[in-house]
């Protein structure tokens, strides 16, 4: 490690930034809006990029290379890159998980998820699946806590972990994980959803990152489905995925992808979002 070429941000950077985060928040709001039984992943794909076009950016996960979709849809078994079609229809009581990126005309991304438990299911089998989400979601704000104060960058994920182990009995994903973000995606740094020994790049401000916890209600080996994007688990629990792009500043954490800048998630933390000034 230490080799990681990190591109800090100045607070101009971040303000645009902050365009992509909020489109990207926004698509995923529609998206989560629409959610019923009976519709379909490729039908909520077609809302997510409606929504980024209306603001005049464009899905970034179009651009990644072979994938031509804006959002990835993952039910169930699957824990991240679910690719939408007209044949994955929702049932009630699934846990699907939404992943979407936004890119600006100015060429700022944003990246961001949520699982949903589709309602009308099952009490007993969606109260377990709402149990991994918030789990899952708990570990993302106590990561982003963490990034808060942290001095190095393992902190964030050994927060992120703790948070899922007192959770419960969950897989925490290995192979996949957070990254930095700016004019791409994916940068540099690597963002752990686990405690590493390596301590990780120093924390300074200009950092933004994609904070993403992946985990599952079972074992945490995965496999790749033979579409050759699919991540699912191999033991056929459930899994969930949540993500923010958040920012660092001299002043202190913007949770770019959240409307509200991160203030409802870090308010049991006593910290409070602080919106970049030029
Ligand atoms: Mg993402
Ligand atoms: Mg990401």
């Amino acid at each position: 490690m230490g080799r990681e070429k990190i591109t800090l941000k100045t607070n101009a950077e971040i303000l645009l930034m902050r365009e992509a985060g909020l489109i990207t928040g926004r698509a995923l709001e529609a998206v989560k809006k629409a959610i019923v039984p009976g519709i379909s992943t490729l039908e909520l794909d077609a809302i997510a990029e409606a929504t980024i076009e209306s603001f005049g950016a464009k899905s970034n996960f179009k651009l990644v290379a072979g994938y031509h979709h804006t959002i990835c849809a993952s039910i169930n078994d699957e824990v991240v890159h679910g690719i939408p079609s007209k044949d994955r229809v929702l049932a009630a009581g699934d846990i699907i998980s939404i992943d979407c990126g936004a890119i600006t005309p100015a060429g700022w991304n944003g990246d961001a998820a949520f699982s949903f438990v589709v309602p009308g299911g099952d009490e007993a089998v969606s109260a377990q699946r709402q149990a991994l989400s918030d789990a899952c979601e708990a570990s993302l704000w106590a990561g982003i806590a963490a990034l808060a104060t942290a001095t190095r960058l393992n902190e964030v994920g050994r927060a992120v972990e703790k948070s899922i182990r007192n959770s419960g009995r969950y897989g925490i994903l290995q192979d996949y994980i957070g990254h930095g973000v700016g004019r791409s995606m994916h940068e540099d740094p690597a963002v752990f959803n686990y405690q590493t020994r390596d301590l990780g790049p120093v924390v300074e401000p200009g950092l933004v990152i994609a904070i993403e916890p992946m985990i599952t209600a079972g074992s945490e080996k995965v496999r790749i489905l033979a579409d050759e994007w699919t991540i699912s688990t191999k033991d056929g629990s459930d899994g969930s995925h949540w993500e923010h792009t958040v920012a660092l500043h001299s002043g202190g954490i913007w949770v770019l992808t959240a409307e509200d800048g991160g203030e409802a998630g870090l308010a049991k933390y006593g910290l409070k979002p602080v919106p970049v000034n030029l």
